[in-house]
Parts: C-alpha cells; structure tokens; sequence
C-alpha cells in the first residue's frame, strides 16, 4: 500500500504551552506547508498542566470547594485569553475570543453541575477535560490563520467516533475514517490545515469521550491511519529518543532511526518521549513516526519505522530503570515443583505489585519490583512455601537493539563491557531484542557510561 495523504503534525503539551511557544509552532507549521504540495493536518494537546489542572477542579467541585473552582477557572481562562491577547491584534480576534468564552460558560456550568451533584458523570469528567484541547485548538487555528496559514479548526468530537468507555475510549476505525473523510480530508483538499484538538473524541451519538491520559499521540495516529498519511509527526521538548538516559551518560546521542519494536522496548524503560500503543494505528499501517523538537525545528529527530534503513548499529540504545529491589525466592523442595511458578507470582497479583525483570534456575526464581510498598507482605506470603531474600538498591540496565536477535556477538559484549561490576541477573526478552542486566544501583552511572561509550563511543 502506498500512502500519500498528508503529513500529520502533532504539537504537545510544552511545545504550545503559552504565546511563544504557539508562535513557534506557527513557524514550523507555516514551513511544512511551503514546502510540500498538501498541507499538513495539525493535532493540538492542551497547554502544559492544563489538564492536570481540570482534573483538579473536578475533584474540587465534587468536595463542593465552589471558591476555588473559581479561582482556578478564572486562572485558566487568563492563561488562554492572554495567550490569545500576544498572538493576536485584537480587530482579528473577535471570533475566537466569542468561541473561547462559549468553551469557558460550558466549563463553569459542567463544573457547577458537578458541585449541586457532587459528584461529576464519566461523560461530564470528559466534557471537562477535553477543553483544554479544545480551547488550544482554536487558539492555534486563529493564530495560524493571522500569520497567512488558510487554516480551517476541525472539532475532533465530529472527527473521532469511539466507543463509550469513558476516559480510555477506543477509535471505531471505521466509522472515524468516514468521519475525517468528511470533516478532515475535504479541508485538506482545498488548501487549508486542519486544527484538531488531540485527546477528545466522541460516541457515535455524540457524546463525548476523552482517550486516556496523552491521548494526543493517539488522536494523530488514529488520524494519520485515517487519511494515509505519509508520516506522523510528534513535536515534543527533546530531540528524540537519545541512546541512553541523560542523567546518567553525559552526552548521549539522538538515535535516527528506530523500528516500532525497539521504540516499545525503550518506553517501558521511562523514555516517556513517546507511549508506543498510543501509535498503534500507525503502526499498523506502517506510517513512519518521527519525534522532533519543536524548539530546534532544524533537528532530524528520531524516526520509528517497522523496518528501520538497514544499519550497522549493534544497538538501537540503552535504557535504564533505577531504585529497583530483587527479591530471590528459593523453592524449598528440592527442585522446583509443579505449580511453583504460578504461586509465586500469584502472591505478586494478590499484592498488585508488578514484576519487572525474572531470571529462572532450576530451584529459584529472582524477580525484581519497583514498587516495594508492599513488600513486608510479599515476603511473608511467599515464606510460607520458600526461602526469600531480599536486595534493594539495585538498577536495571538495559541494552536493546533488533541485531541482538541475529548476532550473538553483540549480547557478549554487552556483558562484556560490564566487566568486573558484580551482576545480579542477567536476562534476554523473549523478543531478543533486549539484553537486561542487574545491578547495584551505585555501579549504575559508570556501568551504563561504559556499556554506552562501547556502542556509541
Ligand atoms: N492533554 C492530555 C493530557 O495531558 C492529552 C495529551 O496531552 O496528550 O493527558
Ligand atoms: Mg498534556
């Protein structure tokens, strides 16, 4: 299948947080559309905290705490209106300014039904926290437009159909391809870039729905699969997917290319730059990702592809994971019974505390946890049927890369380059595209500098 539908641009939170970061994004998008035939289709979060912020406020109303849901919703609209105010002369704002107080009576009144019911519906929670994107939205539109941008502000509730679980809605493909086929994709044809506020959507009836927390990324691939796009562009505050974590390596390096597996891989290991089944829709359609900084618009990026351009890298990058604990659990008959396994990780569930990594022998199993809230218990619940020590103070170190699958030689220097740092696991994903180390959160920085000066020099 060939995709030639527009480029999709999607600008988070940082990257439109005030004036002149919305100003900025009209340069980039102002750029994009120069330089290619169609123009692009724009997804918009809402400015940085403001969703956390409507959150917030629910809560409040619902506590009935009426004088600070006023507050904060008169904090919110000066931080919209001024924005409005620095990016606009006031002769071209009329408009928008009219639409943006509509948003804010709905919000207030959403926010005073929530107090007299004290209590705020999952479909009034959305219609809450959606605003954000969509005051953002129209803010951008109208910006975009006073700089020569013929621009046309899409509402995402028209564009999105999802099914009703509210707050972690699901795309109907279907029928969203219907719906961006005639909210979206007739705009584009005529020349103008769609501004669609990211995260919202809404039921085949028309009620509202939000997609789960980021859920920006998600409205740009779901719109992206939605019209062919030819690439998805995620605009963020950081260059891309960097080779190793900042605050342990001193210069890591911008990884270029990443396949959407290694990219799954390195997010779980907090490179939060991007939640990879957020892009599923645009995994699923091979559309290429690109992760660029929206305050160095000259940067490559990252590019995440199902096949990355053959490469000579060993690894994609390494990826860490600090402040873990290991918890040995050694069966007490000789060698591990039938239906050891499952009791032991029974005990884990029942405590809802997620394992991380596990290494198996053939009489122990070592597993390591983040969360140690409830280890007391933990501990206590797997003594009854073994022996259990306990390590706390480790960090997990992971090196990823999709030739670890067919190269032994790259695994060997991994463990290699860690030499003389005593290791407590060791282990490689069923995917083998990770190799994952063990050990004392003390050996981290130099182990990792080590591990990343071997591959990326
Ligand atoms: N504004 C929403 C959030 O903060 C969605 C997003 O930014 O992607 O979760
Ligand atoms: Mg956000």
């Amino acid at each position: 299948m060939s995709l030639s539908g527009p480029i999709v641009m999607k600008f988070g939170g940082t990257s439109v947080a005030d004036a002149d970061a919305i100003a900025r994004v009209v340069g980039i998008v102002k750029a994009a559309r120069d330089s290619s035939g169609l123009p692009p289709v724009v997804i918009v979060s809402a400015m940085s905290g403001v969703t956390d912020r409507l959150l917030e406020l629910t809560g409040a109303a619902e506590r009935r705490l009426d004088a600070h849901v006023l507050n904060g919703v008169a904090e919110l609209s000066r931080r919209h209106f001024e924005a409005l105010e620095r990016l606009l002369p006031a002769e071209a704002a009329n408009d928008v300014l009219a639409d943006i107080g509509a948003d804010f009576d709905d919000l207030r009144a959403l926010l005073k039904a929530t107090g007299i019911l004290r209590s705020a519906s999952p479909s009034a929670h959305d219609a809450i926290v959606c605003t954000g994107e969509l005051m953002n939205s129209r803010i951008l539109a109208a910006a975009l437009a006073h700089n020569g941008v013929p621009t046309a502000w899409v509402d995402a509730r028209r564009a999105i159909v999802t099914d009703n679980v509210h707050s972690a809605a699901s795309p109907r493909a279907e029928e969203t391809r219907e719906a961006v086929g005639r909210e979206i994709v007739p705009r584009v044809a005529e020349g103008r870039v769609p501004v669609v506020g990211g995260f919202v959507g809404a039921t085949p009836h028309g009620v509202t729905t939000t997609l789960g927390r980021g859920g920006s990324d998600y409205s740009a691939a779901i719109i992206g699969a939605a019209v062919d796009s030819r690439e998805i562009q995620i605009w963020t505050d950081v260059d891309g997917m960097m080779s190793a974590d900042p605050r342990v390596v001193d210069s890591p390096k911008v990884v270029p290319y990443l396949s959407f597996g290694e990219a799954s891989e390195l997010a779980y290991f907090g490179a939060k730059v991007l939640h990879p089944s957020t892009i599923l829709p645009a995994v699923a359609k091979d559309i290429p990702v690109r992760i660029l900084n929206s305050r160095r618009a000259g940067g490559a990026g990252t590019t995440i592809t199902a096949v990355p351009p053959p490469a000579t890298r060993p690894l994609a990058a390494v990826a860490c994971k600090r402040n873990v604990t290991m918890v040995e659990i050694t069966s007490t008959r000789m060698l591990m019974a039938h239906g050891f396994l499952r009791r032991v990780f029974e005990v884990f569930e029942r405590h809802r505390t997620a394992v991380d990594v596990v290494t198996t022998s053939e009489v122990s199993v070592s597993v390591t946890v983040d969360d140690d809230a409830r280890l007391g218990d933990i501990v206590e619940a797997l003594r009854e049927f073994a022996e259990v020590s306990v390590e706390g103070g480790l960090a997990i170190l992971c090196a990823v890369g999709d030739n670890l699958r067919c190269d032994p030689r790259i695994a060997a220097r991994v463990i290699g380059a860690l030499e003389g740092f005593p290791v407590r696991m060791v282990s490689q994903a069923a995917s083998r595209r990770n190799v994952t180390i063990v050990l004392r959160d003390e050996d981290l920085a130099q182990g990792m500098g080590q591990l990343h000066s071997e591959f990326f020099g």
